[in-house]
């Protein structure tokens, strides 16, 4: 007869990671959106072969003490909620308390970090290596925080075989980056790859920010639209709607998000295509970006691990505001002139 056992903690959370990191651009994800979380205003990503051997994040967020680094570290402690009522009503980004407990079970991990309000002598390091941890140590640095994840899957041989070439890790990776950096523009963001600086996002408008991930020579096919308020229920649609005639053969240039996170969502992307009925041939897609916000209280995040997909208690009211004011913004507009931005 097998026996029963409970598993140890490093396998339970090398089993957790599993979920969460599939690859170096989920680890960039987690991280960035920590970042974000702790309100940062300046993130720096630092990439080494695709984020194989290294992915390091910089921020100048709230900051952690000495004791939470460790805390940080295992599974299931975070500071962003305290009760299940709050995972009605969830207002960051995080709130599982497994990514870095995740990320540390399957990788080198250094994280240094210092509260704003405290001296730069006060800083804290600390390291784990597999999920086992060495003791904090002191050090000075600047006001933030700064992770860094060498060698992922280094314990997991079956995981890091599935690892592709560096570039085809870089272009998830890069991915990742602009996919969250496009909503929030306030946030000066910057990506280097190896020894190279591959994009540097000064704080912006959105507008500008959209443009300058889409590219600027976008520009002329772009339509602005924006919900009229007061919104259709609660729920407010700001984002860019291509012209048909800058459609692309794949959706890739589609970047849909709820609450300034970027989700996947058929109720939406149903939305979008409805707008667009009769504008383009059936097998293309328009380049849109599409930035839907309602109150926490409206749409469940805790439905998926990497919370990519959201429940939205009223659906219909929210495919309804999407397609309207899409909608109504293309066929408010002559297509076969070249829009300039309006702002
Ligand atoms: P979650 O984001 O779901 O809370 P994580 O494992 O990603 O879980 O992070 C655990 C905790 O570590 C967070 O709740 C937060 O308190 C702290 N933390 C992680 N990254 C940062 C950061 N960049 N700046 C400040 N605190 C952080
Ligand atoms: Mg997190």
């Amino acid at each position: 007869m097998p026996t029963i056992r409970k598993l140890p903690p490093v396998l339970v959370n090398q089993i957790a990671a599993g979920e969460v990191i599939e690859r170096p651009a989920s680890v960039v994800k987690e991280l960035i959106e920590n970042s974000l979380d702790a309100g940062a205003t300046r993130i720096e990503v630092t990439l080494e072969q695709g984020g194989t051997q290294l992915i390091r994040v910089h921020d100048d967020g709230h900051g952690m003490t000495g004791d939470s680094l460790t805390l940080a570290l295992t599974p299931h402690a975070t500071s962003k909620i305290t009760e299940s009522e709050d995972l009605e009503s969830i207002g960051t980004l995080g709130f599982r308390g497994e990514a870095l407990a995740s990320i540390a079970s399957v990788a080198r991990v250094r994280i240094t970090s210092r509260p704003a309000e405290q001296p730069d002598a006060d800083a804290t390091t600390i390291r784990s290596e597999g999920g086992s941890e060495s003791p904090p140590q002191p050090c000075a640095a600047p006001g933030g925080t700064t992770i860094e994840i060498r060698d992922l899957f280094f314990n997991v041989p079956a995981r890091r075989k599935f690892l592709r070439t560096p570039g085809t890790e870089y272009g998830h990776c890069h991915d990742a980056f602009v996919r969250t950096a496009m909503a929030h523009p306030h946030v000066h963001w910057t990506l280097h790859h190896n020894t190279r600086t591959a994009l540097d996002l000064p704080a912006a408008s959105r507008e500008d920010r959209c443009l300058a991930i889409l590219g600027n020579d976008l520009a002329e096919g772009l339509l602005t639209f924006d919900s009229p308020a007061p919104p259709h229920g609660d729920v407010s649609v700001w984002g860019l709607a291509g012209m048909p005639d800058i459609a692309r053969p794949t959706a890739r240039q589609q970047y849909v998000y709820v609450n300034g996170r970027p989700v996947r969502d058929r109720n939406l992307g149903h939305a979008i295509r409805e707008a667009y009925r009769g504008l383009l041939a059936n097998d293309r897609h328009p380049v849109v970006i599409v930035m839907v916000d309602l109150p926490a209280d409206k749409v469940d995040v805790n439905v998926h691990p990497t919370k990519a997909e959201v429940r939205f208690h009223e659906p219909s009211a929210v495919h309804g505001a999407v397609l309207s004011t899409i909608r109504q913004r293309l066929l408010g507009t002559d297509l076969t002139a070249p829009a300039s931005l309006e702002r």
